[in-house]
Order: structure tokens, then C-alpha cells, then sequence
């Protein structure tokens, strides 16, 4: 763990002046890249995902083919641009843990059973980065999901949360995940209950991340009631 050359909460708000369970400005639009089945943008403060959906459509090599069951390809990718100093755009070994994980995250909320031989493939492209990329990505596939009519069990929120300075604390920017005494990333099928993604850097009580389950739970359910308005307004508009 570094240690912050300043404090990081002070007077019980946070650098950036939240509340420690305040979120940051979340915007979401759907639908924006036209050449794909299905789209999303999602910014968290200056965190920014877009993600693209393509499929289903038929699977090759053949061989990778399941006869029961259609297959979920996520990519997770930062643009070299995303942050301050320029990042080679080459997959590396967190960008491969984060597709992983994501493809986890997402595959359990489908309904994969609907498109035997087939594959989605889930692009995420990173074009800012100051924190829980992986968690803003996700909220974004998922409503790329939805829109480019997979059948879902429910739609995925996620967040982050974490402690630093001895305070719990949800959604992490860049500067809070780099001195955080720890880190969750959780990402959840609301009107479920079902956690579908559970990471953790750091160390906690076994309290402090019943805790934080606690509030990633309550941060999950405010941006699917978001993610919801989005995919709503969205498809309500194009009805008009
Ligand atoms: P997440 O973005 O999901 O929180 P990490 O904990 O691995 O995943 O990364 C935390 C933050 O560190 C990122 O959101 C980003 O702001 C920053 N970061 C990650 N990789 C790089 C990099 N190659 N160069 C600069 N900053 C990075």
C-alpha cells in the first residue's frame, strides 16, 4: 500500500469534495455506434467506457462451437490515450485479467442457452481512465447487451468500493485506488441479488467487507435504476 503524501479525507468529505458513499457524476447513453448490434457509453467522473456488441452470429472455428450453448467473447482494452502518460495499446496481463473477469461477470446474467453455436463478442474500449475502469465498463456492456436484444436474466450493475484513510468509501478514483488501504470490485444482478463479480486488493476485517458488500449493493441498485432510464429513453425516443 503508498501512502498519500496529503490526507485523503478530510472533515469526512473526499478529495474531490464527496461524501465517502457518494458516487461520482454518472452519465449513460445507448445506442451511439451505429455499426453495431448493440452500444453503450458510461462515464464515471472522468472515467469513460464505450462498449460495442456485435451477434450473435455463428461461431468460427467450429470446433469452439458449444451445441447447447452460445459462447460470450469479452475484450477489455485502455486507449493509449486514456491516461496521463501514453499507454501501449498491446494486450497485457491486466487487460487479459479484466476480460476474464468481465466475461465472468456478464455470462452469468445471460440467457447463453438461447443461441446455441453462436458468440457475442463484447468490445470495451477505455478512453479515460481515473479509476474503476473495469466496473464502468461493465455497467456499459451490460446496457450494450440489452440493447442489442440478448436475452438477459436481469441487467449487471457494478461499482467499486474500498477503504482509504480508515473510512469505507464507494466508487474509487484513480488517485483513491492508488493509495487505498484496499479495493472490492462488485458487480451484481440487482432485482437478483446475485453477485456476479467479486475482486479485492488489500486487506479488510472480515466486518469492514460485509460492510462494503453492504454499500456496493445500495450504489448497484441507484445505477441500475440509471442503467434502466437509459436503455427506456433510449427505445422510447426511437418509438416516437
Ligand atoms: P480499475 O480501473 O478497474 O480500478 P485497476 O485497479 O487495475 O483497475 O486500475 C486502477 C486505475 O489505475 C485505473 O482506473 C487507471 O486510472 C489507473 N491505471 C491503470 N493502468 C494504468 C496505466 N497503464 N497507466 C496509467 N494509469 C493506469
Amino acid at each position: 500500500m503508498k501512502k498519500s503524501d496529503v490526507p485523503l479525507i478530510v472533515n469526512g468529505r473526499r478529495v474531490d469534495g464527496r461524501l465517502p458513499e457518494e458516487l461520482r457524476e454518472i452519465k449513460m447513453s445507448v445506442g451511439e455506434i451505429l455499426n453495431a448490434d448493440g452500444s453503450a457509453r458510461v462515464s464515471f467522473g472522468k472515467t469513460e467506457a464505450i462498449v460495442a456488441v456485435y451477434g450473435p452470429r455463428a461461431l468460427f472455428p467450429k470446433f469452439l462451437q458449444e451445441t447447447d450453448a452460445g459462447l460470450i467473447r469479452v475484450v477489455y482494452s485502455m486507449s493509449p490515450f486514456s491516461v496521463d502518460e501514453r499507454k501501449n495499446p498491446a494486450p497485457d496481463r491486466r487487460s487479459i485479467e479484466i476480460s476474464k473477469v468481465t466475461k465472468e461477470a456478464l455470462t452469468g446474467a445471460i440467457f447463453i442457452e438461447d443461441f446455441p453455436k453462436a458468440v457475442v463478442d463484447v468490445y470495451e474500449n477505455i478512453v479515460q481512465a481515473d479509476g474503476s475502469t473495469r466496473v464502468t465498463a461493465i455497467n456499459a456492456a451490460s446496457l450494450a447487451l440489452a440493447s442489442a436484444g440478448i436475452p438477459m436474466k436481469d441487467l449487471v450493475a457494478a461499482c467499486s468500493v474500498g477503504k482509504i484513510d480508515g473510512t469505507l468509501i464507494v466508487d474509487l478514483s484513480g488517485k483513491e485506488d492508488n493509495y487505498s488501504e484496499s479495493d472490492m470490485a462488485v458487480a451484481m444482478m440487482p432485482s437478483k441479488g446475485l453477485i456476479t463479480l467479486l475482486q479485492m486488493d488489500g486487506r479488510l476485517t472480515k466486518e469492514e467487507i460485509m460492510e462494503l458488500l453492504k454499500k456496493a449493493e445500495e450504489a448497484c441498485k441507484k445505477i441500475y435504476e440509471m442503467q434502466k432510464k437509459a436503455l427506456l429513453d433510449k427505445f422510447k425516443v426511437e418509438e416516437d
